[in-house]
């Protein structure tokens, strides 16, 4: 058992949490290397590498106690032994005693053995007993010969079960860790006070870290991973709820105050009533703004659910106090559609606005520049980039972001390095609840769930080879009724760079001579064969601007009655007539881009039909056919597209600041998020510096954790 390490007798004393586990015994600079690779690099992260599984060996027994049938741990001495070379197999047997009796002990082919199992040893062994020739007998059993410094040697076959890699195994990890756990008390310091501990219903910290590495019995290990997945929990939201206090501390925005004459003012630029959700999101917005401590929301909802109505009554509430807007797409066509339908709202209105765009040079440039610079000009509409460059505002009160199908956190924080502004980020990518809590858990978070009245629903089915032709049938039907469909065909190569929630893939990637090539390939069969009768047009992402163009006029006034295109058109269209969509190779899209694509029908009042073509054994791929077949609601479809890829590829931790989690589950944990959530924020008001004694441990543990990572550096 060389690889049992023994704690040193001398210098465990100088043994801290941060210590590199290259100076533990029985490591040095080969293993600490293996160990850097598996993402343990001192001896807080080896008490943070947990067990994949866990072992329960039962305890050791006395030979007298055993029973036929029975799983047993004895621990004997190994009185005769003898290895039959001639059976077939080979066979090697020892009799094992102790005080109270003796065993059989066999091993098949066991001619190794000889070497290992020798007179006169203590071994421990574990396994099934049964009676053989009128005695008891243990065949191919689980064994260890221990030496004498041994005490409780049926630890090392119980407990955890490790992350192993090549060069270093389970038990040669769990060799090192054991030894650490005797320490425990020195090491480690408990987060919350006796009071807190109860009301959570949690143990201490430091037994949590002991059974989770080598626990007494099930329930033991169920309260150990119950206390580190909160305390997991718990550290992510401190540190989100410190970064957000601090964003919130360290600049002022001007106050936009709202009187009940400047709210009629700004509804009555609309010709429609505001849904309660729009009405709910903008009484957030309001109440936000009216204070200096800069707004940071979110605001969710599909296409189409009415967010750009909301966000300009925000920016006509900055504007009504005297302060300047600026609302940013990620692609000038957006930033052109956004500034139209603003247009729409604003005619004869006061308020000054303008669109940039990258055409705007020279002269024309520069003189819009110096307006805006002066205040002359209240609301400012362009692409991310083009705002970020070199525009000066006299007094900027409002950011709107549109990040539609993208989400980046980033181009946020670069916004608002000198100025502090309200920010608003209008999101159609629905965010799970669990992920608004974590990935973007320093955001406050308005939604959108009700589409503004007068949408039919939108039916979805599933459609196989062989129903094929019975729903071209059924669409000839609805085309010779005067309606219209898109046809949609999938990405036939992998996309470089995608974005990792897989959401920007409708509006943000390129598509390739081989998408244009399915495109074409169905328009053909289309136009050819199963609709001569009808105007069928190819629309893609590379075909000259105007003639794109001319395409959408045609469809949008009815002319062309299907219109095949590929994933990569802008997804801004907008024709109630069209009410049926079928997506080609559903199977191949992510639950995001299905539901995004959907979105383009439903807008009318008629019933609309989505028809995913699709023949697949994959089980994932059914499971998000089945989810778009159940529901057209955002959030469930969220929940599930998370639950079925998992947070880890949903979102990447690393780019939003976050550590890894290693033993919570944002999804499976959920209710202990929450507490753990509410917990960190009252924390967070009554002790946003972590100065006080009784926050010291956590406040350690999230330095060490979180790093830099959140900004926190200032409050270290
Ligand atoms: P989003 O920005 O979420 O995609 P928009 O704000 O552009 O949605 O609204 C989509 C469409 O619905 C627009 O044509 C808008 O005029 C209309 N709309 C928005 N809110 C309402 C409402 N409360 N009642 C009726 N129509 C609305
Ligand atoms: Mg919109």
């Amino acid at each position: 058992m060389q690889d049992v390490i023994h704690w040193p007798a001398q210098g465990s004393e100088g043994v801290t949490l941060s210590t590199p586990v290259q100076y533990l015994k029985g490591v040095g600079p080969a293993r600490a290397e293996v160990f850097e690779k598996l993402g343990v690099r001192t001896v807080a992260d080896l008490l943070e590498y947990f067990p994949r599984d866990w072992v329960f060996a039962p305890e050791a027994i006395k030979i007298g106690q055993m029973k036929p049938e029975e799983e047993a741990t004895i621990i004997g001495l190994v009185e005769s032994i003898d290895f039959r070379a001639y059976r077939r197999p080979p066979v090697f047997e020892a009799i094992v005693s102790d005080d109270t009796g003796t065993c059989r002990i066999v091993w098949f082919n066991g001619g190794h053995l000889r070497n290992q199992i020798n007179l006169g040893r203590f071994i421990l062994v574990s396994g099934k007993a049964a009676i053989y020739k009128h005695q008891l007998q243990m065949t191919n059993p689980k064994f260890m010969v221990l030496d004498e410094r041994q005490t409780e040697p049926q630890k090392h076959f119980s407990g955890g079960v490790y992350p192993a890699s090549g060069k270093l195994s389970s038990r040669q990890i769990k060799g090192i860790i054991l030894p650490v756990l005797d320490h425990l008390e020195t090491l480690v310091g408990e987060f919350y006070d006796e009071s807190r501990l109860k009301e959570l219903g949690l143990i201490g910290r430091r037994d949590a870290l002991a059974w989770i590495h080598m626990p007494p019995d099930q329930e033991k290990l169920n309260q150990a991973k119950r206390r580190l997945k909160y305390d997991e929990l718990f550290l992510m939201q401190l540190g989100l709820g410190l970064r957000r206090y601090h964003a919130q501390h360290a600049a002022k925005a001007p106050p936009c105050g709202m009187t009940d004459e400047i709210d009629s003012r700004i509804r009555r630029r609309f010709p429609f009533l505001l849904t309660d959700d729009q009405n709910a999101c903008i009484a957030e917005i309001t109440e936000d703004m009216g204070r200096t401590t800069p707004m940071n929301r979110l605001l969710q909802g599909d296409v189409g659910s009415g967010k750009t109505v909301v966000a300009l009554y925000a920016a006509l509430l900055a504007v009504a106090n005297k302060t300047q807007a600026a609302i940013m797409a990620p692609t000038e066509i957006l930033a052109s559609q956004h500034f139209l339908s603003m247009e729409r709202y604003l005619k004869d209105s006061q308020v000054r606005r303008v669109l940039i765009t990258g055409g705007m040079t020279g002269k024309k440039r520069d003189a819009v520049l110096a307006q805006i610079r002066l205040g002359e000009i209240d609301i400012v509409v362009g692409t991310v980039a083009l705002l970020q460059k070199d525009i000066e505002f006299r007094n900027l009160g409002l950011v709107v972001i549109d990040e539609q199908h993208k989400f980046g956190v980033h181009q946020r924080a670069e916004m608002r390095k000198d100025s502090a502004p309200h920010c608003l980020v209008m999101t159609a990518t629905p965010i799970p609840r669990t992920l608004a809590m974590t990935a973007f858990g320093d955001l406050d978070v308005s939604v959108i769930k009700q589409c503004p009245p007068g949408r039919g629903t939108v039916v979805t089915r599933w459609v196989d080879r062989k129903d094929r032709s019975k729903a071209y049938d059924f669409i000839r039907e609805r085309l010779r009724a005067g309606k219209q469909a898109y046809f949609v065909c999938p990405r036939i190569t992998a996309i470089e760079g995608d974005c990792p929630d897989g959401s920007s893939r409708v509006a943000g990637s390129r598509e390739t001579g081989k998408d244009i090539k399915a495109a074409t390939d169905t328009w053909k069969e289309l136009s050819e064969r199963v609709f001569p009768e009808f105007q069928v047009a190819l629309l893609h992402g590379q075909m000259p601007s105007l003639e794109k163009q001319q395409v959408m006029a045609d469809f949008r006034k009815g002319r062309i009655h299907a219109l095949v295109s590929t994933v990569v058109i802008e997804v801004g269209v907008d024709v109630p007539n069209a009410t049926i969509m079928v997506i080609e190779g559903a199977d191949r899209f992510g639950l995001a881009q299905l539901h995004q694509l959907r979105g383009r029908i439903g807008r009318g009042e008629s019933k609309s039909y989505c028809l995913l073509f699709a023949d697949t054994d994959n089980e994932v791929a059914k499971s998000r056919l089945d989810v778009m077949t159940r529901t057209t609601d955002g959030f469930v479809i969220a929940e599930q597209d998370l639950r079925i890829r998992g947070p880890g590829e949903m979102f990447s931790a690393r780019q939003h600041g976050l550590p890894d989690m290693k033993i919570a589950n944002i999804i499976d944990d959920y209710e202990l998020l929450v507490m753990a959530r509410r917990h960190a924020f009252q924390v967070v008001l009554s002790d946003p510096t972590l100065a006080r004694p009784e926050n010291r441990g956590v406040r350690g543990a999230l330095i060490s954790k979180f790093g830099n990572a959140l900004g926190l550096a200032g409050i270290a």
